[in-house]
């Protein structure tokens, strides 16, 4: 049972990604000082490259582009390359910016504008005209921000050496932005039943999350997901239970001879089980229903733990959005430091000074974010109507986070971040059966609550130690969907006047 986010080349089927590095001149400058702007700008990706450490991702190098039919075969080429998730364009030179129009005009994939040069300080004592032909990037890309702001080509741009760290992490999170783009470009959300009851946030337009982000939902009845689960080998769930027992800190009455044992089992059945049925339908992301669950003897908890610790989007309750973004979060965290889980906003600490929300779900909180071992136990859950379920419990690991959600708000979709702190439990929880997440949001708990509902934005949410609002704001930009974001220097009437203006900018965005 791989990662859907392992090593390129890896069995989970994860595709290899690229980002394309392409670099502008023109004919003008014969063919000696084209040869060094080649070797230069290799060189320059290939320091890039290094400083970007070893990811997912690919920096493919292409030759200078030196004409407008070339430019534009590259920008076609790069729409039609499933491995291609980005661009990134320098100016090495001038480049007459009109060879670029169709090319940039026909592109469907991130851009980013790297404005770099070759060198880092200037030669005073030797700098002739022949070196300034040569490194004129500075203009060079000043006709190229022109002509992409004249055709409103949406890309990041970011300025400086590439030996600046600064620079090389920017490129980061804008990559990891791009893969999350990708991924959710081809992801496939099976829903086992519908929307809970009566709810509304977790509603939404479908066809138009297909359309803006490509992500394509469908509802699958729950006793298609059980014939797979009741189907199960014996053998398979001998060797999965063997696992947890080695995995975690499994209860005594779980473990083999204890006289629930068989609630394990059935856990890991239903694990195997929905394994099963995501991996044959290609499926990446899920939502599970607790009034709807047929057949199922639990609700599924350890079993959607383990899937998103395995890179799985998962929604409770039917909320497909909140999955959607999960799967995504978690293909841009892939390789990164922290974790990602599901998370809701559950109850408050009001206590003046000690102001902290404590999150959780009914049981699905993924173990990535976990601060020590987690522990298996099977408690009842007064709700589902089923039998006691087996679950997960732990902490999650105090440091900076975000959390994000996404509602739809009618005519279009709206992201919300915040950025969090989490913080150990500030005391104790013997007797909470679930796994949790503590925090102090920023800028304050009240700024942040009345900026959250003010917004509109919903109880689900995902929380990330591994990515931050850098992504999420890259990421909305390729998607051009709308995104909030609530942190230290958020004000409550500033947040208000925000929204008012991204409503019309939107309005005036989407046209009328
Ligand atoms: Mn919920």
């Amino acid at each position: 049972m791989t990662s859907l986010d392992a090593a390129p080349g890896s069995p989970s089927g994860t595709p290899r990604r690229q980002v394309w590095f392409l670099t502008g001149s023109q004919g003008l400058y014969g063919e000696d000082t084209l040869r060094q702007v080649a070797e230069q700008s290799r060189a320059i990706a290939e320091q890039l490259s290094a400083a970007l450490g070893e990811g997912a991702v690919e920096l493919a190098w292409k030759p200078v582009l030196t004409d407008a039919a070339a430019i534009r075969r590259v920008c076609l080429d790069a729409n039609g390359d499933d491995e291609c998730v980005g661009l990134i364009a320098w100016m090495h030179t001038f480049s007459p910016a009109k060879m670029w129009i169709s090319g940039l005009d026909a592109l469907r994939k991130p851009l980013l504008h790297l404005h770099t040069q070759a060198n880092v300080a200037l030669p005073w004592s030797t700098i002739d005209m022949d070196f300034m032909n040569l490194n004129q990037a500075a203009h060079g890309d000043r006709e190229f921000g022109f002509v992409q702001t004249r055709l409103g080509v949406p890309r990041k741009t970011v300025a400086g050496h590439v030996s600046d760290p600064g620079v090389a992490e920017r490129i980061g999170t804008w990559i990891r932005a791009a893969v999350g783009l990708a991924e959710v470009r081809t992801l496939k959300l099976a829903r086992f039943g519908d929307n809970m009851r009566d709810v509304a946030v977790t509603e939404g337009d479908k066809v138009e999350a297909q359309l803006r982000f490509g992500v394509s939902v469908n509802t699958y009845g729950v006793n298609d997901l059980v014939a797979v689960v009741d189907s199960v080998t014996d053998a398979r769930i001998d060797d999965l239970v063997k696992q947890y027992e080695d995995e975690y800190r499994v209860a005594p009455q779980l473990r083999s001879g204890g006289e629930r044992h068989d609630s394990l089992r059935y856990a890991a059945r239903i694990e195997l089980g929905l394994r099963d049925f995501l991996t044959s339908g290609g499926f990446r992301a899920f939502t599970t229903n607790f009034e709807d669950l047929g057949g199922l003897r639990q609700l599924p908890g350890l079993a959607v733990q383990r899937l998103m610790a395995d890179g799985y989007g998962f929604g409770g309750e039917g909320d497909w959005k909140t999955s959607v973004l999960l799967r995504t979060v978690k293909a841009m965290a892939a390789r990164r430091p922290g974790g990602t889980s599901f998370m809701e906003d559950y109850t408050y600490n009001f206590e003046p000074g000690r102001e902290v929300i404590l999150g959780a779900h009914m049981l699905e909180v993924c173990p990535s974010i976990a601060t020590e071992t987690p522990s298996c136990e099977i408690h009842p859950l007064g709700i589902g109507g089923r039998e006691d379920p087996v679950r997960l419990v732990f902490d999650a690991r105090p440091g900076p986070a975000v959390v994000v959600g996404l509602a739809d708000i009618g005519e279009r979709f709206r992201l919300v971040a915040n950025e969090i702190d989490v913080v150990p439990p500030l005391e104790p929880l013997p007797k909470l059966p679930v796994a949790r997440a503590v925090w102090t949001p920023r800028p304050n708990l009240r700024t942040s609550a009345e900026a959250w509902l003010t917004a509109g934005a919903p109880h689900h949410t995902v929380l990330s130690s591994a990515v931050g609002a850098e992504e999420l704001h890259d990421l909305a930009e390729m998607l051009s969907v709308e995104l909030l974001v609530i942190d230290a220097d958020t004000t409550v009437r500033q947040f208000t006047r925000e929204l008012r203006w991204n409503q019309a900018y939107h309005r005036l965005a989407q046209g009328f």
